[in-house]
């Protein structure tokens, strides 16, 4: 794997250094969102310069980046700028082209590398690798059945029923729920995957989720691995909604599994960087044993947001650790915490009126810590920020963050 190859090759590149030419450590990064705002904060942090590749001009990331090389992902010119900048690149999206991060490899370290970004933006190759490494991870998915033809949607429409009700997903480009139809009969099914365009597809078996948790792991070319403790995640419409991160915020025994498996799923892509795994908890006495694998992100995770003021090192500290050959510290978490996003709906008020948030009563509560991602457009489901409670307590954080949902417009919300 493309990986393997450089971890004899991988130097470390220092915060601070200057090289023969006179030229700052830089680090870089394919994409420009918030997840690539954040990578650059704590990689600024450290001492090191940075450079993002993104074609937006206004992006999270590339307005607070020293270098913004504004192409598309795939532009020879602008990959090759990349390149010449920085000393490693790593990326903050899955969809980025595994081409482009192929070619930043034949010059630089490239972490995570293009053929495991390949799996993680392909559901049937990721669901592969979940079965392949079920024995060392413990875990598996959801049954499941591939359609990617008229005729294996025939196979699974006569053969595969059990798969009913389910979730048809296509393999590709999804995120956030888009691109799934939930599929109750054969019907349903048939008229789902002319719905998603006949593109190849996978249907999943719908299971009695109790639960969903994410657990980061960040591992070294050196194969150093460390991970926090699992979070638990609440979606609402198929957006992560709120994460609980505080000791009990799920069974321990269901955690310490979870934890395990995502190390092994990371140990066996031979992973370099921060990956993120997403779990099911399911119903007990099911046949999965209460934990299912769903996917991976390959780059930290809006489930892990709250490391930032939490833990005494971030996911996006461990992203720069990881890719430029620094050893990783295990992160300790010093506080409970819960993490709001902050969609666009909350820049609106019932009636559909554009208002500011109320952010002086809401900074007002104790422990809460504000990030906001420089989107100046507030539009509906679209990620503008998150806040963070923390405090000395699980039930101090709770009843904040109760207060805090409430000042925001967001009364439904589970946070207990
Ligand atoms: P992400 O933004 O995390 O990448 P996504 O669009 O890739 O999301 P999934 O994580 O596959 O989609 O599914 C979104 C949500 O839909 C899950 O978090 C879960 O709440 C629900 N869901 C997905 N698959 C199943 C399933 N097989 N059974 C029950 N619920 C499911
Ligand atoms: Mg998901």
């Amino acid at each position: 794997m493309n990986d393997e190859m450089h971890i004899a090759a991988m130097t470390p590149v220092f915060p601070g250094s200057v090289d023969a030419a006179g030229r700052p450590a830089t680090l870089g990064v394919l994409g420009g969102g918030q997840l690539g705002r954040m990578f650059v904060h704590a990689a600024q942090r450290l001492g090191y310069f940075t450079a993002v590749l993104e074609p937006d001009a206004q992006s999270p990331a590339g307005l607070v980046s020293h270098h913004h090389i504004q192409t598309d992902y795939d532009d020879p010119t602008g990959l090759a700028q990349l390149a010449e900048l920085c000393q490693a690149i790593t990326t903050e999206f899955e969809n980025v082209p595994a081409q482009a991060l192929q070619t930043l490899a034949n010059t630089r370290p490239v972490a995570p590398g293009a053929a495991v970004v390949g799996i993680a933006q392909d559901r049937i190759e990721e669901k592969a690798h979940f079965v392949a490494c079920a024995d060392a991870s413990g875990v598996t998915c959801a049954p499941y059945a591939v359609i990617q033809t008229p005729a294996q949607l025939q196979a699974v429409l006569d053969e595969r029923t059990d798969l009913l009700p389910g979730i048809l997903k296509t393999a590709r480009l999804g995120y956030d729920g888009k691109g799934q139809v939930r599929v109750r009969t054969a019907e349903d099914l048939a008229a789902a995957w002319v719905e998603l365009g006949g593109v190849a597809c996978v249907l999943e078996k719908m299971l009695p989720l109790t639960a969903e948790c994410s657990v980061l792991v960040g591992r070294g070319w050196d194969g150093q691995v460390v991970s926090f403790a699992p979070q638990r995640n609440v979606h609402v419409e198929g957006i992560l909604a709120v994460t609980h991160a505080y000791e009990g915020n799920m069974p321990p025994a269901l955690a310490t599994r979870a934890r395990d498996a995502a190390v092994a799923i990371a140990q066996q892509l031979g992973y370099v960087g921060v990956l993120c795994v997403e779990f099911f908890v399911v119903a007990d006495g099911s046949a999965h044993g209460g934990l299912v694998v769903n996917e991976m992100a390959p780059r930290p995770h809006n489930s892990g947001h709250y490391t930032l003021d939490a833990c005494d090192a971030s996911q996006f500290d461990l992203q720069v650790h990881a890719m430029a050959g620094l050893p990783l510290p295990q992160p300790r978490q010093h506080s409970p915490a819960i993490m709001l996003n902050l969609l666009g709906e909350v820049w609106f008020d019932a009636s559909g009126q554009r208002r500011e948030p109320d952010w002086s009563a809401v900074l007002r509560l104790p422990g809460t810590h504000l990030h906001l991602y420089g989107k100046l457009d507030a539009r509906a489901g679209r990620k503008m920020g998150h806040l963070t409670i923390t405090g000395p307590d699980v039930a101090g954080v709770k009843a904040v963050a109760r207060q805090a949902a409430d000042l925001l417009g967001l009364p439904g919300l589970d946070v207990g």
